[in-house]
């Protein structure tokens, strides 16, 4: 039998009003009902869409991975309503686990701390730490201060695709597979939350994302490794395993279906794929009018100027990969960003969305293997 597809509500929350409106707080109480029975919910964040399960119920975790398609080698980050829920999760609380949330939370950063005998494995991954995050959006804070335990939320989309930074992606992406979605508006960082590995001394960023390594360095007062890819190797390179990873760090991930390929390519390069019969999507930092006009007159192009600031880069990136993936194109090119600190999380996300979905079984076994996806310009 087919079950419907899921209810999108609607939550808004101005920022001007202290309270939510009672049409929101309705929403909340349903949503709590459907994870106290162990249901799932897509809730927005700060970073991208969730999909929350109460994360102290191992069967309703289960369902997580189960509607994610999500491999189980791969922890889940638990999300908090403040820092002393957060406490309750951990074996051992550190210094550096202690600063970051006294001074980033609630905030788009994820630490990783000794696990609690409490954390299901499933939420682990049968790992000694758990992953925990105090999310900035309030009404999200609001509903896991309503249920009373932390919730489990990964991205709320098939595993290895795109992130969702609205309601519409989350439907589109999981259809009936979640009970209920809340719609937040659109997601305001719009990556994933910068990752930290606490356990270790110095401290370690596992992933990417928001929070940048200098104001981490900052707010800790003390450096800070980064061992995830951070665009600064090559895919073959990450796939390898010749950077470091994080458990369930995986090579090919945030990937629109369409193959995508980063690029130095200037505007008469995408021209002379298009006249190979090619139809591209370009997102570009170029700004040359004139290159441009001509280019854009073609109907087997579509040009998508993106911002030279990285965090306006951010929040509009999936969003513009999920809609050019509804074109249908042969290929997108993405204008490789600057090699800073500032573009990494950025750069880290392209590298992986353009590794195709044959290459990382091979890459990932075989450290020979050269880095083909991304071209140069040759004009
Ligand atoms: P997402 O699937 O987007 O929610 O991403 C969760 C990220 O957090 C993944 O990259 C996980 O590998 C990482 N993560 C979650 N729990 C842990 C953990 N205990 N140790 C290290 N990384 C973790
Ligand atoms: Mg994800």
């Amino acid at each position: 039998m087919q079950r419907t597809p899921p209810d999108i509500l609607p939550v808004d929350w101005p920022i001007e009003q202290a309270e939510p409106s009672w049409p929101t707080e309705q929403a909340l109480d349903r949503a709590t009902r459907v994870l106290i029975a162990g249901g799932l919910v897509a809730i927005p964040t700060e970073t991208v869409y969730g999909l929350a399960a109460v994360a102290l119920d191992s069967m309703a975790v289960q369902k997580i991975f189960a509607a994610k398609g999500r491999p189980q080698t791969n922890p889940l980050i638990v999300h908090v309503a403040d820092v002393a829920m957060a406490r309750s999760l951990a074996g051992d609380w550190p210094a550096a686990a202690e600063t970051i949330c006294e001074l980033l939370w609630p905030g788009p950063i994820t630490v990783v701390v000794p696990r609690a005998a409490i954390v299901p494995d499933v939420v682990t991954a049968g790992g000694s730490t758990v992953a925990l995050r105090c999310p900035e959006h309030r009404l999200t804070r609001r509903l896991i201060a309503k249920l009373g335990v932390p919730l489990a939320a990964p991205s709320a989309n098939r595993s290895l695709g795109l992130s969702p930074t609205t309601a519409g992606h989350v439907a589109e992406s999981l259809g009936n597979r979640v009970d209920l979605i809340l719609d937040g508006g659109p997601c305001r960082h719009g990556i994933e939350s910068t990752v930290v590995d606490c356990t270790t001394t110095p401290p370690r960023i596992l992933r990417l994302g928001p929070i940048h390594r200098d104001q981490l360095e900052k707010v800790l007062g003390q450096s800070v490794v980064i061992t995830s890819f951070h665009g600064e190797g090559t895919p073959s390179q990450i796939a390898s395993g010749a950077v470091a990873r994080s458990p369930g760090m995986l090579v090919r991930h945030y990937a629109p279906r369409t193959p995508l390929q980063l690029s130095t390519c200037s505007a008469q390069c995408i021209a002379r794929l298009v006249q190979s019969g090619k139809r591209v999507g370009w997102l570009t930092f170029q700004d040359e009018r004139s290159q441009l006009t001509a280019l854009a007159a073609s109907p087997s192009v579509i040009i998508l100027p993106m911002p030279l600031d990285p965090d306006v880069f951010a929040s509009q990136l999936y969003a513009t990969l999920h809609a050019i993936d509804q074109r249908q194109l042969d290929m997108i090119v993405v204008d490789m960003p600057p090699a800073t600190d500032a573009w990494g999380a950025i750069r880290d996300r392209l590298t992986r969305a353009s590794i195709g979905p044959q290459e990382k079984d091979s890459r990932s076994h075989d450290s020979s293997t050269t880095h083909t996806n991304a071209f140069e310009e040759t004009a």
